[in-house]
């Protein structure tokens, strides 16, 4: 019998982050995956980041995860979202080449020794006293392993609506996982349905681009990647159009044909990716909605519409692409499709992704409730690592919401659970001033190297940076000029005969880096990356100041920890609705029983006694 410590079923963006993570930490791994030439694949738009997805991207890749660095090779139009407002809330995005992406993911993994892969469908789990040892392979062959990890994506019983046809499949020309969900619903855990859609592909042959307005990336493209120093592939622009007026005629005229307005589908779709019927019917005083045209690839002459996700049938998406400015004559290559799926119930995961009714059984991505490729891969990095850890009787890998914003999904979907398909937003995060893209590095990657699960070549990379970031600050803390000198390059203070620092003088505003420099020319050799940091750090000072205080009050509650088998009945004083609550979503912490939706003050007092006196006895 075949045995490996970590079977890791599905190869898109969660189960390879979760096969990369444990082969880097030394683990023998099996990546069992439908097709290997879909290893990487993007279901839907051609696009890595975001706001809120960007900061998890980097955080991935602050622990040495592979998506950052495949969308740099891979990106061909790089920007940074948000760059008019404050650092914390930028997103770094990237339009990918398809193709170009996917080679680089199995490229990534390839490099990985420890990483076998085989193609061909799971169709069951293997359980045995109660823990998953393994899972049953296409052949019917059983392999075994110490920790399996489940990334089936939008493939558990999934079916695709298009107007009133319906197809089973994971994704347009692919089968469904179908018979897994019995299994997981044999061994007791709830599962929920849910849905997502994509837009019609177009021929990018076809479109008048001549009548577009076009739009550039930054130039200088940013990559994601914190080991990246450029990015080299060739980059291009994209177009914008939008719907009008006929548009929404249209739609409004078959909306009884839509499988979400007919009531052919009943599971909740992403609120805020809604399909073009949804924005129509949502926001009926618009009479347009903005759509880009991104290209998927260099030498691809597909292009992805986005904005009109749509299930309608075929000849009604053809005329509705007919009424948008410039899409006039062009030609539909693939039509939208809705498509429904499986989900499990997040609430029964533990903090380390875990299903606590399964032991051995990890679930990572689209499987546990979420949208997207970036939550997808941060869910398949933390089960990877844990699906090492925990067989071994390590205590899990966890980042609590001060740290890491890969904590407050996490957390947020194993105390609340979801009712729709969940994404992340900067919103979400309490810490957004300490939790930024630029220093997910200085948040995670020591976390990463504790742990193991990142490489000597980032080991090496940031220890430089830590170091000249030290060396950076130290002198702009400690080289200081009156305010006569400073006003020999130009630059005014008070003129009270105090000596500022370079720190002083970079926190004035509307301070440039040029005339820091002139009063201190070292200021000049610090790295780009290296000055970034120091100047988002400057400039939030007194706020990370507060904010480190609020992150202190919110770890006292987290340090009060909750046996995992906390006996609800026990705990004398709480209503029936509030037992319901805390034994469905059994918090590990009074912190995170707290954020359950609906928990009383009343009822955490009688839990924090309860605990107390538990731990007295
Ligand atoms: P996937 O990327 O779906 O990967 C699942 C993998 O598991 C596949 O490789 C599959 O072959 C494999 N697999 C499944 N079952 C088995 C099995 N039994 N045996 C072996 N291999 C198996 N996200 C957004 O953010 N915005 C959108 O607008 C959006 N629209 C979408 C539209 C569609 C039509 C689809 C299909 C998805 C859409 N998504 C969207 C979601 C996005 O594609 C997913 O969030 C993301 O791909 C999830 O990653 P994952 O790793 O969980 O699953």
């Amino acid at each position: 019998m075949k045995r490996w410590d970590v079977i890791v079923v599905g190869g898109g963006h969660a189960g390879c982050e979760a096969a990369a993570a444990a082969a880097r930490m030394g683990a023998r791994v099996l990546l069992a995956t439908h097709r290997r030439d879909t290893i990487g694949a993007m279901s839907c738009n051609p696009a890595i980041g975001g706001l809120g997805k960007g900061h998890l991207v980097r955080e991935i890749d602050a622990l040495d995860g592979i998506m950052a660095r495949a969308i740099d090779r891979g990106g061909i139009q790089f920007r940074m979202l948000n760059r008019s407002k404050g650092p914390a809330v930028r997103g770094p995005r990237a339009q990918a080449d398809r193709r170009l992406y996917a080679a680089a993911i199995q490229q990534l993994l390839a490099e990985l020794p420890g990483l076998e892969i085989t193609e061909g469908a799971v169709t069951d789990l293997q359980i045995e006293g109660g823990r998953c040892r393994g899972v049953i392979g296409s052949t019917g062959e059983a392999l075994m392993a110490d920790a399996v990890v489940l990334t089936t994506g939008t493939f558990l019983n999934g079916l695709i609506h298009i107007g009133e046809q319906r197809i089973p499949a994971g994704r347009v020309g692919e089968a469904p996982a179908l018979g897994l969900s019995d299994r997981l619903i044999g061994a007791g855990l709830a599962l929920g349905r849910l849905k997502t859609g994509t837009p019609a592909r177009l021929d990018g042959r076809t479109i008048a681009w001549d009548r577009l307005e076009m739009q550039a990336g930054d130039d200088p493209p940013p990559p994601f990647s914190f080991l990246t120093t450029a990015i080299t592939t060739p980059q291009i622009a994209c177009g914008i159009t939008e719907t009008t007026p006929t548009t929404h005629a249209i739609i409004r005229a078959n909306l009884s044909r839509s499988p979400m307005y007919s009531g052919q589908i009943a599971s909740t779709g992403p609120r805020y990716c809604p399909s073009i019927e949804d924005k129509v019917v949502r926001f009926a005083d618009r009479d347009r909605h903005q759509i880009f045209l991104e290209p998927e690839g260099l030498d691809d002459h597909t292009v992805y519409p986005n904005g009109i996700s749509t299930s309608l049938p075929g000849e009604v998406q053809a005329e509705m692409i007919a009424s948008i400015p410039g899409l006039e004559a062009a030609t539909i290559l693939r039509p939208g499709y809705a498509i429904e799926y499986d989900f499990v119930d997040p609430r029964e995961l533990t903090p380390g992704l875990e299903v606590a009714k399964l032991p051995g059984l990890f679930l990572a991505g689209q499987i546990n409730g979420t949208t997207g490729y970036e939550e997808a891969a941060a869910q398949g990095l933390m089960a990877g690592i844990n699906a090492v850890l925990t067989p071994n009787g390590s205590p899990p890998f966890v980042l609590d919401r001060a740290e890491a914003y890969i904590g407050v999904m996490i957390d947020d979907l194993i105390t609340r659970g979801t009712t729709e398909p969940y994404r992340m937003f900067t919103s979400r995060a309490e810490y957004r001033l300490s939790l930024r893209a630029d220093n997910a590095d200085q948040r995670l990657t020591d976390r990463g190297i504790g742990v193991g699960c990142v490489g000597a070549a980032r080991t090496d990379a940031y220890s430089g940076k830590r170091q000249a970031l030290a060396d950076a600050r130290h002198r702009i803390q400690t080289t200081a000029l009156s305010p006569t000198a400073l006003a020999t390059h130009g630059i005014e203070v008070n003129r009270d005969g105090l000596p500022r620092t370079a720190l002083d003088v970079m926190r004035l505003p509307g301070m440039t880096r040029e005339q820091l420099a002139s009063a201190w020319p070292f200021v000049s050799e610090i790295a780009e990356p290296i000055w970034e940091q120091l100047s988002v750090d400057a400039l939030y000072a007194g706020y990370l100041d507060r904010q480190e205080a609020d992150i202190r009050a919110f770890r006292r509650d987290e340090a009060l920890s909750l046996p995992p088998d906390l006996d609800v009945m026990a705990i004398g004083g709480l209503s029936a609705e509030i037992r319901q609550k805390l034994a469905a979503a059994r918090p590990a912490t009074l912190g995170a029983a707290g954020r359950i939706p609906g928990m009383t003050p009343a009822a955490l007092v009688a839990l924090l006694r309860f605990v107390r006196r538990a731990d007295a006895a």
